[in-house]
């Protein structure tokens, strides 16, 4: 038996996930490739050559059946890129979205001068947030809070992965409850979709995100309006929270912190221009 090169398998998984209408076929059979053959990026592309040993063209088609079933690549591999760190992903965090790095560029930008920065992440699933701040911001510590105690074992591991785990803490609970001291930036990306929408939603987020990550309740709001009553409580004076928001949901959240005793400073669109972030203060500046 001919063993295939990366490339044509590649290739030719790529071609079988487009006709099967996969919104990014060829990515996802460069990923599915690299992951198993643990080929890096520069690999794939200065040795297109190299075959595929028989235990990973099993792997690959074990793989390419997940993926035709449904399953999202992150999950498959167990893993994702965020803010260019790998977080391990499992059933139980939400897969990280490119959206939430707009999160992570705006809180950095807030906390770029600041000299000891605190940061609580609320609802901290992978920790993606968290740990993707505590990487480029090397003064920084954080808490991330999560009512999953299996997110928090990710994030755990995802915070060892990353030569973190000096600088962060993860603690099981409910929102700010418990919580001690001030922090200088809140972050969060609480479940925001309505319960009525979930049926809609794509089957890869609908089938493998957990419930508790996604499920705002009725109106989507349910979490926000937890986390308006709650932050202002853990903040400091000059501190800031930034919230990711989801489709049309600005004015209400921003109404929700506002009637909170919050200002809302700004919004921040993401990359399609949704306005993603919401950053809001205990003093209007
Ligand atoms: N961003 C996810 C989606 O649009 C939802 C995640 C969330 O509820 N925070 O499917």
């Amino acid at each position: 038996m001919t063993l295939t090169t990366r490339d044509h398998a590649m290739r030719m998984l790529g071609v079988k996930f487009r006709a099967a209408g996969l919104p990014s076929p060829e990515l996802d059979a460069r990923l599915l490739v690299m992951g198993v053959t643990g080929a890096s990026d520069i690999e794939m592309l200065r040795e297109p050559g190299t075959r595929m040993s028989g235990a990973e063209e099993a792997r690959l088609a074990e793989c390419e059946r997940r993926r035709l079933a449904g399953e999202p690549v992150s999950r498959i591999l167990g893993q994702r890129e965020f803010w260019g760190l790998t977080f391990a992903v499992t059933s139980a965090t939400l897969d990280p979205r490119p959206d939430s790095e707009t999160l992570v560029e705006t809180a950095a930008a807030l906390l770029r001068d600041a000299a000891a920065p605190r940061i609580l992440d609320l609802g901290t699933g992978t920790g993606c947030l968290l740990l993707a701040l505590l990487h480029e911001l090397p003064q920084a510590q954080g808490i991330g809070v999560d009512v999953s105690p299996e997110a928090l074992s990710v994030a755990t591991a995802n915070a060892a992965r990353l030569g973190l785990s000096g600088r962060v803490a993860f603690r099981c609970g409910n929102w700010t409850e418990g919580l001690e001291g001030k922090f200088d930036l809140v972050i969060s990306n609480p479940p925001y979709i309505r319960h009525g929408d979930i049926a809609a939603l794509e089957r890869e987020v609908r089938e493998h995100d957990p419930m508790l990550a996604l499920d705002g309740g009725e109106d989507g709001l349910s979490a926000y309006r937890a986390l308006a009553r709650s932050i202002p409580d853990v903040l400091t004076q000059d501190g800031h929270a930034v919230i990711e928001l989801g489709l049309g949901q600005a004015d209400e959240v921003g109404a929700l912190f506002e009637s909170a005793g919050m200002h809302v400073l700004r919004t921040v669109p993401d990359l399609a221009g949704v306005p993603r972030a919401l950053v809001a203060a205990r003093t209007r500046r």
